[in-house]
Formats: structure tokens, sequence, C-alpha cells
């Protein structure tokens, strides 16, 4: 246990709270908490939503400063793949880790789930190239965690703050990291397809923290258009889901469904944000505020956020986080 530790030194990590951030940084720590993990295994089975195949997830208890970590067993040859923003090799309609082979996609519900829930060390033993889609959202994997406690450990995690604001764009859609006088992160997006959309303009936003995730996030579903679900269907994605077992819409609304609150769509693309910002490896506290942005500049976010903690820590001349040091190493 290591309590609070915010704005205290201590052993296990060399950030060093106590000296006052210099005008110039780009990014600073603004405090710490306790790493934590689960304390015993938790599994997880279901049908991969891209492959429609049968596949089976471990998550298991880890050491201080391992981090999110996927072993895929049935390549037992593979090397284990960090769950880090530089080893993001696809962004197109979901996010991707490590290579076409060996790797893992749709990674960012289940890490969205353990960024909610404050798991910051855990290897995801997984048999197959994807983690269960369940129903498109996280609850399945909330669910399975909630009879499993969580443990505190010894060494800390660094919590980063921006001084102004950092911001990636593209296309008319943008994501950005702002400061707030308040602790802890706050997200918020706009979602506007435009007026012929079936689905509607909205906005969400909400304080991030493990009993908010639970009850406003986690139980939030993929959704697709009528017209997008019949691509995908086209490429041979997809081909085993009905509308009921994901979020359609058509004209009139979902299709065989209901949403499970009138913002759901928004909803979920903050799930989708905090899985990929989880590829930062560090806690974040500010406004992550975004408009239309998906994967890929979700993750562009996290390099860019990755990228200046990193120099800010070296140019500090300390022992940074092992997490840290692996994206700025690969
Ligand atoms: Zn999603």
């Amino acid at each position: 246990m290591c309590g609070n530790v915010s704005g205290e030194r201590h052993q296990g990590c060399g950030l060093n709270p106590g000296r006052m951030p210099e005008k110039a940084d780009p990014v600073r720590v603004t405090g710490y908490r306790c790493q934590r993990t689960l304390a015993a295994d938790v599994q997880i089975e279901g049908v991969g939503f891209i492959t429609g195949a049968s596949v089976r997830v471990r998550l298991r208890p880890a050491a201080a400063n391992t981090g999110i970590v996927f072993r895929r067993t049935d390549r037992p040859s593979a090397p284990a793949i960090p769950a880090l923003a530089s080893n993001v090799t696809d962004t197109r309609r979901r996010t991707t880790l490590g290579s076409a082979d060996n790797g893992v996609t749709l990674v960012e519900h289940l890490l969205a789930t353990l960024a909610g829930l404050r798991i910051d060390n855990c290897t995801i033993e997984i048999d197959g190239p994807e983690p269960p889609g369940l129903d498109g959202s996280a609850a399945g994997y909330v669910a399975a965690i909630a009879d499993c406690p969580i443990v505190e450990q010894s060494a800390r995690r660094a919590i980063w703050a921006v001084t102004g604001p950092v911001v990636v764009s593209s296309g008319g859609a943008t994501i950005g990291f702002h400061p707030s006088s308040e602790p802890g992160l706050r997200a918020s997006y706009l979602l506007d397809y435009g007026v012929f959309s079936p689905i509607h303009r909205q906005t969400f936003t909400v304080d991030v923290r493990p009993a908010e995730f639970i009850r406003e996030i986690a139980q939030c579903r993929t959704f697709v258009t009528k017209a997008e679900a019949q691509g995908l269907r086209d490429q041979g994605i997809g081909r085993h889901l009905t509308p009921a077992d994901l979020l359609v819409f058509g004209q009139d609304g979902p299709i065989e469904n209901r949403v499970r609150f009138a913002d759901e769509p928004a909803r979920h693309k903050v799930l989708d944000m905090l899985g990929d910002l989880a590829l930062c490896g560090f806690d974040l506290s500010g406004h992550v505020v975004a408009y239309r942005s998906g994967h890929a500049l979700n993750v562009q976010l996290a390099l860019k956020l990755a990228a200046l903690a990193a120099a800010v820590a070296s140019s500090r001349k300390v022992e940074r986080h092992p997490v840290a040091k692996a994206a700025h190493a690969a």
C-alpha cells in the first residue's frame, strides 16, 4: 500500500514532484497515485467481432511497473506487446497493436476498462488476434473484473498535466488536451456527423473516475450506420452479427435495438478515447476535448503526450518509469 502520495518524495519511482516545473515545460507531473493490479486471474470468453472466432482472454496480475502487456498464447514464440502508442500499427476503425501476424486488434474497449478501473499492471493473455467483442461495450469486462479485488502496489504512477493546450487535428476533426484547475481527468466529446446522418448531433462530458466509468461509460456500445454495417459485411467483417448485437442506426434510429442512453454513441466515443489515451502509459490530469475524432487522432494525441513526457523526464535526468522508457525506445 502506498496511499495518496501526491507531492511526496517516494521510493520506487524517480520522478521528483518536489521540483517546480520550468515555465517552458509543455507537460509536468502533478502528482502520483499507487499503481494497482488484479488480485487474481480473470477470464473472459466470447466471439471476436472481426473474425467471428471464439477467443479467450485471461487478465493476470502483474508486477509493479509492468504496465499493460498483451501476450498471444496461440503464438508462443511471438513477442509480448506492451500497450503503448508507439506499438500501434493500425487505426482504421479500431486500434491495432503489433504486427499483422502476431498482433492484437480492437484493443480499445479492454484497455478503456483497465484504465477506467485504474488497473495499471496486467498481462493480457489472449488466444487469438482480438479480444471478445461481447456486446460492443465494456460492460462484460467490468462485470468479469467486479468479482476480483484490485490491490495497490508499492510503486507509484505519475499523473501528467499540460501547461498549455496540446491539440491534434485532421480533416475537420480535432482532439485537444487542455490544462484544468481541477485535479483528475475530464473528457468531452462532440459527435457531429452532419444533418443527414441517422445519428443526431450529441455531446457528452464526464469526470473520469472508476464509479463514473462503470455507471456512465462502460455499457455504451459500438455503433454503425446501416450503410457502414453493410460495407463491413461486404468486407467479411462481422457477418455473424445481427443488429441486435450492436447498435446499427437506420434513418429511424437503432434497428431491432434500443439505446441505453440518448447520447450512447457520444459516450461510446469517450470509451474509445479513454482506451486509446491509455496508450500514454501514465495518468492524465486535465480536460480532453474531442470533436469528431477517432482512433487515428486519439492515438496521435497519446503519442504526442508520451513524447512530451519522455522529453521532460529525460531533461530532468531522472530515472523514468519503464513504461515511458519503452514508449521512447520503440
Ligand atoms: Zn469502440
